[in-house]
């Protein structure tokens, strides 16, 4: 027996039904996927693609709000919304009449327009910082942000939380093990040691939070105000709070990543819990879709920066580069995306819309464990819900990780893509956006429940 619970032998079994399903039910995904081996290299445009719980990719024909639809014609509800890329639904109306509009006036120039002027205006009023920069990438934005905060405060140690995830920034790439960072495993080509200059400890963990700090070399605290990469893991009351009243005691900035729990609410988790960030970073859904990643600062951060700005500059004579940057950050096509966005489709009538549904999937998610009489949890923040194969929810990355059952999530996974259903990968994510009807919920929840039916019958 395993940690969720069900036998392993029942898992295998289980999944090996639903894997030959699958290749039944999709020869033009089986074809493109055979036909690509000879040019893509795993057989995919980026090798992650190919990690899913499918015995080859899902090839994806087209997708417009919570529904895609696979080149073998099958239709989907999309619980997963490009794991929050598309968080308001595939091509919103407003996001795909501003694509055209800018389609044939401009894609990049290197110079703003006044849709950038707009976006800052509108960022400001919505997120309550008063400065902001726009980059192609949430990745981008935490890189460069935690540059700056290496330059204002003069310092080198980032702090991060244990199985936290920025996107492929090197820094963030440590984790804790008995007290000590070290490397993520599985890094590939990695040429020098993490662990000089970054630093991991538990989520929840005040006193961790205040020893890493009082050390007087953190630079700043990068986290995300619940952690939604490893399992969704809750702050405990007033953690985040503590968190900023430590890092402003040691003289550490606090950097708030929103990128996923900007669907808690229309201001994110910062705007909802107060939590009065020195920078405020989001990527994935800010334009719509398009990419684009942005990050705000406060008054005093835009203070310092001119000055560390000018610093360096004096340094170089001139000459220098700031480690900042890429040619497309702020293009025409994703202020166009990004404005329109912000004005027609991240509206709170599309937050109420989204958090009762979440909810709701998410009763009935605890309404399934409690039938099947299974010792799992639920975890739950805005618009997004979690199941987790433990008993409580988690508190900290490791007891989410410790929580994992690789293969009966990949089954599950499975089961579901086989019967028109797609949830986030690799864990057991589910997002709720302004097209997903109460209908699609019920639809999941039912699903979900014949799967369990069938697994929890075959003799383990
Ligand atoms: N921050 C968080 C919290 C994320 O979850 C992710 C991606 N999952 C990123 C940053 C990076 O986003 P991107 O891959 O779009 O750069």
């Amino acid at each position: 027996m395993t940690a969720s619970g069900i036998a392993q032998q029942a898992v295998e079994t289980f999944s090996a039904r639903e894997r030959q399903r699958f290749l039944e039910r999709n020869p033009k995904s089986v074809a493109l996927a055979e036909r690509a081996h000879k040019s893509l290299y795993a057989g995919v445009p980026m090798h992650w693609m190919a990690d899913w719980s499918t015995p080859c990719p899902l090839f994806v024909e087209r997708a417009k709000g919570a529904r895609f639809y696979d080149v073998d014609g099958h239709e989907y509800i999309d619980f997963c919304l490009g794991d929050t890329g598309t968080m308001f639904g595939h091509s919103p109306d407003p996001v795909a009449r501003a694509l055209a509009e800018q389609a044939s006036n401009g894609l990049t120039t290197m110079l703003p327009g006044e849709d950038a002027v707009v976006c800052g205006e509108l960022l400001a009023a919505r997120f309550g910082l008063p400065f902001w920069q726009v980059t192609a990438t949430a990745t981008d934005s935490n890189r460069y942000v935690l540059r700056w905060a290496r330059a204002i405060t003069g310092r080198k140690t980032l702090l991060v939380f244990d199985g936290c995830y920025h996107g492929t920034v090197d820094d963030v790439m440590v984790r804790c093990r008995d007290g000590e960072t070290v490397h993520r495993s599985g890094l590939v080509g990695q040429a020098y040691d993490l662990t000089q200059h970054s630093r991991s400890i538990p989520f929840n963990d005040v006193e961790a939070l205040e020893a890493a700090l009082a050390k007087g070399d953190v630079c700043a605290l990068l986290c995300e105000p619940a952690m939604t990469n490893i399992g969704m893991v809750l702050p405990d009351p007033g953690f985040m709070q503590k968190c900023r009243e430590l890092t402003r005691k040691y003289g550490a900035l606090l950097i708030i990543d929103e990128t996923h729990t900007i669907s808690t609410d229309i201001g994110g988790c910062t705007r909802l819990w107060n939590l009065d960030p020195d920078f405020f970073v989001v990527g994935k859904p800010i334009a719509g879709g398009v990419p684009c990643g942005i990050f705000g600062c406060s008054a005093e951060m835009a203070e310092k920066m001119l000055a560390s700005r000018r610093k360096a500059q004096e340094d170089s004579h001139g000459h220098g580069h700031s480690g900042m940057g890429t040619t497309l950050s702020a293009n025409a096509l994703a202020m166009h995306c990004m404005r329109a966005n912000l004005e027609q489709v991240m509206t709170q009538a599309a937050y109420d819309h989204m958090l009762p549904l979440a909810k709701r999937l998410a009763d009935g998610f605890r309404g399934l464990i409690h039938k099947h009489g299974l010792k799992w949890s639920v975890t739950e923040l805005g618009a997004r819900s979690e199941f987790q194969f433990c008993p409580v929810s988690p508190r900290t990355g490791a007891e989410a990780e410790a929580a994992f059952h690789d293969e009966l999530q990949m089954a599950l996974h499975l089961y579901l893509i086989n019967r028109g259903i797609l949830i986030t990968p690799f864990h057991n994510m589910t997002l709720c956006c302004p097209d997903t009807s109460a209908e699609d919920v019920d639809h999941l929840i039912d699903t979900l429940d014949q799967a369990l039916s069938e697994l929890l019958a075959i003799p383990g």
